[in-house]
């Protein structure tokens, strides 16, 4: 057995005592009855090898981990002219907030709170109906993971449809300053739509690799983006990535990383791996309690953190 394992089952046998702390997200019944004790972890090298513990490979909903798919497709199809209709700067407020809209004029802080993600749908929306859109989606994260298989569950998608009253405030607050193209159903059909992808620990490892390799995939040898777009992306990772909690988790953790509100969090570590981990309870900013301590272990006994060992 390799280190690497040994160290992703100690990490999986040593926080079973802290699983079900947290908070589950309730807002809508398909995340709320998920089993708050749910705990999985899967790791990816960059030489392509595959070491996991727990629930590994039970789907559950991506959430905000997507906005992370979703950039990078905007940034593929529009460049550095992205940069105009959204942010670079950490937010220092929750994912939701509308509070800094006002003061930027609609212009979101960043890709990965709501408003900025919003922003990035619209930008992928160019070009296509929202069903079109939402196929280039789900191809594009299958392409990454290299796995047909991964697919949006409609349920989730209908109920953060049906109760996604913020975010529908959020579009139409952009768009009453011009910063929306596409009618706000559109966009907000995308954004809920890739919200809904399912995927497992060891899906999004894979799909996550890219941004561990410079750029390219190394288990199916394509080159995704350049190295410079993935570096930036790690950096908005780094900075962003876990909301109001960003400075937390590079402070704790001290890798690019991403969370999303069903409990996951991607994370990377350049040259060495990628990482994905799964737990339901939500700490205070929304972010995966045991997976940001199982991160923050990995983190540690590894010496990956890019801000050395
Ligand atoms: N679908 C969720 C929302 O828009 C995503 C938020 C998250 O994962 N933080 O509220």
């Amino acid at each position: 057995m390799s280190d690497l394992q040994a160290i992703v089952d100690e990490i999986h046998a040593k926080l079973q005592k802290r699983l079900g702390e947290g908070k589950v997200a309730d807002y809508i019944p398909q995340l709320a009855h998920v089993d708050p004790k749910k705990f999985g972890i899967a790791l990816v090298t960059t030489d392509g090898n595959v070491h996991s513990a727990g629930d590994c490979n039970e789907p559950f909903s991506i959430q905000s981990v997507s906005k992370v798919f979703t950039l990078t497709l905007a940034l593929g199809k529009h460049g550095e002219t992205t940069w105009n209709r959204v942010g670079r700067e950490p937010s220092g407020s929750a994912f939701n907030s509308i509070i800094q809209l006002e003061h930027e004029e609609g212009k979101p802080r960043n890709p990965f709170i709501n408003a900025g993600a919003i922003a990035v749908s619209d930008l992928v929306l160019a070009g296509h109906t929202p069903r079109e859109a939402i196929g280039e989606i789900l191809r594009f994260v299958r392409y990454l993971a290299d796995d047909d298989t991964i697919a949006i569950d409609p349920a989730v998608a209908k109920s953060e449809e049906a109760t996604g009253f913020r975010n529908f405030a959020l579009a139409n607050f952009m768009r009453s300053f011009g910063k929306l193209s596409h009618p706000v159903e559109h966009v907000l059909g995308v954004y809920f739509h890739h919200c809904a992808i399912a995927m497992t620990c060891t899906q999004l490892a894979r799909a996550g690799l890219f941004l561990a390799a410079s750029g390219r995939n190394p288990m199916t040898g394509h080159t995704v983006v350049s190295s410079q777009r993935a570096r930036r992306i790690n950096a908005l990772m780094l900075t962003c990535g876990h909301y109001d909690g960003s400075g937390e988790f590079a402070y704790r953790v001290g890798l690019p990383g991403k969370s999303g509100v069903g409990g996951g969090i991607m994370a990377v570590a350049p040259g060495q791996a990628s990482i994905a981990v799964w737990s339901p309870g939500l700490n205070h900013n929304g972010n995966s309690l045991v997976g940001s301590l199982a991160l923050e272990m990995l983190a540690d006994r590894t010496g990956w953190s890019v801000f050395g060992h």
